[in-house]
């Protein structure tokens, strides 16, 4: 009995600690089981609100203002994902809710240019009626600027687009000449207005109709007396979308499907000018005595900040212009301390030995503590292949990031180029991706001329220069 008991009291205490290992079970299931649905409801009910708190901490007003997260904000807060939390988003969603006029011209009274039974002014409304439809499905806030056939002077026109502080002004119109061969999309703009970035709305504008259509791209003319871009407060300009003297463009603007790809391409040009796409524009092997700084000009000029991957055997040399670099706010980082492959890649070592020199040449010269490196001919090439993965695994531990590059001026391969085929090198390797990492070098003749061409061959993109926000790019 004794015994049994000692064996019932064992399994009795036994099943009252499993009852109390059960019951504590319980409690951490139930505990779990609330967290799990307090965390998903707490999710789904504020995904937006909470990117906009992390937001509000860590995005300064100035980025929160810049056109892309100005359209994306607006978005979501048209589409009820977010609410207002702070003045910065407040400002945000009104500057992304400003109004794009769309201009018909002619109208009522005024025909424009009359064939036969052709009215400019109806071509006009039916191109404008679409890219306002077209530009409302984007999420943006488009009118035209006469809905009907009416008589409005487009002085008056520009006069109501300022008095709403409007943001873009694009005025609509067809071209005419007494030679009937000539034919072609022409927009214009007032190039006297620098602060205006006119020249870059009519830029994007016609080349997206040209590319939407397979018309002619005639040149952009800029005309400081015309009206509509000159009285206007905010960036506009105005295209002709084709001339009514010519019996092809005649018939092209008399279908509909054929004003839709206009309108197509108007209202493109528009998006891509308010939500440009990204481009870091990177120099390699300076800096050089005459070239680096011919490249510094052009890019204070334009206000644009680069990237310099620099070479500590001409820091040394040119330590001036290495300062100007930094000083101007361009960002720097280390190429190599001298350009020879062989002994570089010669071993995990002698990389690192190379490249400590060149970090504290940078260091000593410039004060720059550099992050970003970039391999010289790229992370992998023809001299590092049976090194080139412990050199980055190496290197990635001591915290430093490296950007090879996705589009190239082609101006290191051939250093005869013209400065014409370095630019064409550009536009056909970006392929229009929306983030490009351009190479470049600034110990190059035709780089350096070709610089301001360039940046006026790529309107689409916005030119920043990288940082640790900027995802490395690798081949
Ligand atoms: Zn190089």
């Amino acid at each position: 009995m004794y015994g049994r008991t000692r064996r019932f009291y064992r399994a009795q205490r036994r099943r009252e600690e499993i009852r109390g290992y059960m019951g504590t079970l319980m409690w951490i299931v139930t505990v779990l089981c609330i967290l799990i649905v307090a965390i998903t409801m707490a999710f789904q009910t504020s995904k937006a609100s909470k990117v906009i708190a992390a937001e509000a901490v860590t995005v300064d007003t100035s980025v929160l203002l810049d056109e892309k997260n100005v359209t994306d904000v607006a978005q979501a807060v048209t589409s009820g994902q977010m609410f207002i939390t702070n003045k910065a988003q407040e400002q945000a969603m009104i500057e992304a809710n400003r109004v794009i006029i769309i201009d018909p011209g002619h109208g009522g009274i005024d025909g424009g240019c009359v064939f036969g039974d052709i009215m400019e002014k109806e071509i006009n409304r039916k191109i404008a009626y679409r890219v306002v439809q077209k530009l409302r499905i984007m999420g943006y806030n488009a009118q035209l600027a006469r809905k009907g056939d009416q008589y409005i002077d487009k002085a008056d026109r520009v006069d109501m687009a300022n008095a709403q502080n409007a943001r873009l002004y694009v005025s609509i119109h067809q071209n005419s000449c007494e030679i009937d061969s000539v034919a072609g999309i022409e927009t214009w703009y007032d190039e006297s207005d620098e602060t205006s970035d006119s020249k870059r709305l009519a830029m994007l504008i016609q080349q997206e109709t040209v590319k939407a259509t397979g018309a002619t791209g005639r040149e952009l003319v800029s005309d400081p007396e015309m009206c509509v871009t000159s009285k206007s407060a905010m960036p506009a300009c105005l295209i002709e979308t084709g001339f009514l003297s010519n019996k092809k463009e005649r018939e092209n603007l008399s279908s509909a499907e054929y004003r839709d790809q206009i309108a197509e391409g108007i209202a493109n040009g528009i998006d891509l000018y308010l939500n440009p796409k990204t481009m870091y524009l990177t120099f390699d092997d300076g800096p050089s005595e005459e070239y680096t700084d011919m490249v510094l000009d052009v890019l204070k000029e334009k206000n644009i900040k680069a990237t310099f991957f620099v070479i500590g055997e001409y820091v040394r040399k040119y330590p001036e212009t290495a300062k100007r670099i930094v000083d101007e706010g361009h960002t720097i980082g280390i190429h190599c301390d001298v350009h020879d492959y062989q002994q570089i890649y010669s071993s995990v070592d002698s990389y690192i030995e190379d490249f400590e020199k060149a970090y504290n040449t940078v260091y000593e010269i410039t004060g720059v503590e550099a992050q970003f490196f970039r391999f010289p001919g790229g992370s992998v090439n023809a001299y590092n292949k049976t090194v080139y993965q412990d050199i980055i695994t190496e290197m990635e531990a001591r915290g430093f990031v490296y950007y090879d590059w996705n589009a190239s001026l082609g101006d290191a391969a051939k250093n005869t180029a013209s400065s014409e085929e370095l630019i064409r090198n550009a536009v056909d390797t970006a392929r229009g991706r929306r983030e490009v990492v351009m190479l470049a070098h600034d110990r190059v003749d035709n780089t350096a001329y070709a610089l301001e061409e360039l940046i006026d061959a790529l309107p689409e993109y916005r030119i920043e220069p990288l940082t640790m926000n900027v995802q490395p790019v690798h081949f």
